[in-house]
């Protein structure tokens, strides 16, 4: 893994951007003080009153800079929004209630009834539930699984407005060429987004690629310690205050000051959090992928789309899947059930070892539409060692013989 140096100081705090009147002191103190606390301070406030109304008059008319209401700025979360902007070499962040209430924020404020979107890459299932609601609005969409340039752009039509991408994807961790798709929708005046949760941004830069938006989910890594629920925008100054009027402020979908200071102190052990994830899961997909009983390793480090991970991606996290050889419900029952330092649950990018599988009672057909095999289940590797998990997956997968 290499981590820019840069980026570890902004994690660390004292981010470049950061406002020592925002850290220290009361909101609006004209001259920094002589000493300022190391964590950035919680401000638990619903509103700011400003020193005559003529200042508040002012402040209706830049809301997207002002700290006027929490519903629009508050400074605990403006100091989170900076650090994910620096991170991601982008100009400006918003910040969200959710990953969800950021790609809420992308369709409803960007996207018109006529539109088209065109999903790229296994996608977020509640991303692609979205867009199904929004085909009563008129907005319509596809969801492209075949990679490779011709295909993609094949599927982009007339009407296409925007081009959602996920690399590594969902589920499976495929990848594409990420500076070429963004290139080939620029032509062609196409916005593209980018859902840029597995790799974080320490590892993948998408808008040093060329993508105009980048959105994250900070409920996994960015948190990292499976305790709040957040989501992030990261684009050009410009197109932020767009979304901020447009979805941001009446969707009112906001982060609340506390759950910001979670994901600030969540930032400042990223780098080392990631190390140990990455370094664990590499040992994993490798174990597993020698293992008799295992088909297939999702891992961006291995199949076809590794050779862009040595372009795109600067390190690799801890999420990755395995595909049982024989891969029904029952036995990926049990091997999900016969492990003991894999919680059963959804979500990742915690400390602690998690497992699923997208393989449900019901939903055999779905999984044949979006190319997924029955046998598939996630791993999301904590940090309690390799050596234990491995033994964990050991014993699991004899049970099946
Ligand atoms: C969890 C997740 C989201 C949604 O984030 P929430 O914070 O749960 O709303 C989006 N994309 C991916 C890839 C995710 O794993």
């Amino acid at each position: 893994m290499h981590i820019d140096p840069q980026d570890r100081v902004i994690c660390a705090g004292g981010g470049p951007e950061e406002d020592p009147r925002l850290s220290a002191g009361p909101a609006g103190t004209d001259s920094a003080p002589a000493s300022r606390p190391a964590a950035t301070p919680i401000y638990q406030s619903s509103l700011f009153t400003f020193p005559d109304y003529g200042a508040l008059l002012d402040g209706f008319g830049a809301e997207h800079r002002t700290n006027l209401y929490s519903r629009g700025k508050n400074p605990t979360v403006q100091v989170l929004e900076r650090k994910l902007a620096a991170l991601e070499r982008g100009e400006a962040c918003i910040c969200f209630s959710s990953g969800m209430a950021a790609v809420s924020a992308v369709m409803l404020g960007l996207l018109r009834s006529g539109d088209h979107v065109l999903f790229l890459n296994d996608t977020y299932g509640p991303t692609l539930q979205l867009a199904e609601h929004l085909t009563r609005f008129g907005i319509q969409h596809d969801l492209q699984l075949e990679l490779d340039l011709e295909s993609i752009e094949r599927a982009i039509r007339p009407d296409t407005r925007l081009l959602w991408l996920e690399s590594p994807g969902t589920m499976r961790f495929r990848q594409f060429d990420i500076r070429a798709v963004a290139s080939l929708a620029r032509e062609r005046g196409i916005l593209t987004g980018i859902d840029n949760s597995w790799a974080t941004p320490l590892c993948q830069k998408p808008l040093t690629l060329g993508v105009d938006i980048v959105m994250h989910t900070c409920s996994k890594y960015i948190g990292g310690h499976s305790d709040v629920i957040a989501g992030a925008l990261v684009t050009t100054a410009e197109r932020a205050e767009r979304l901020f009027y447009s979805s941001y402020l009446l969707n009112g979908g906001i982060l609340a000051p506390f759950d910001a200071w979670l994901l600030l102190r969540g930032l400042r052990t990223l780098p080392v959090r990631l190390a140990q994830h990455e370094a664990d899961a590499l040992r994993i997909a490798a174990w597993l992928d020698a293992h008799p009983a295992v088909r297939r390793v999702n891992h961006p480090a291995l199949g076809e789309g590794r050779q862009f991970a040595a372009t795109q991606l600067s390190g690799y996290t801890g999420l990755l899947s395995f595909e049982l050889e024989d891969g029904g419900l029952e036995n990926v029952s049990r091997v999900i059930d016969s492990l003991e330092h894999f919680g059963i649950g959804v979500s990742w990018g915690g400390v602690e070892s998690l497992v699923i599988s997208p393989n449900g009672r019901t939903n055999r057909e779905r999984l044949d539409e979006l190319g997924i095999p029955p046998g598939l289940i996630r791993l999301s590797v904590g940090l309690e060692g390799a050596d234990l998990l491995i033994e964990d997956l050991s014993s699991a997968l004899e049970r099946l013989a």
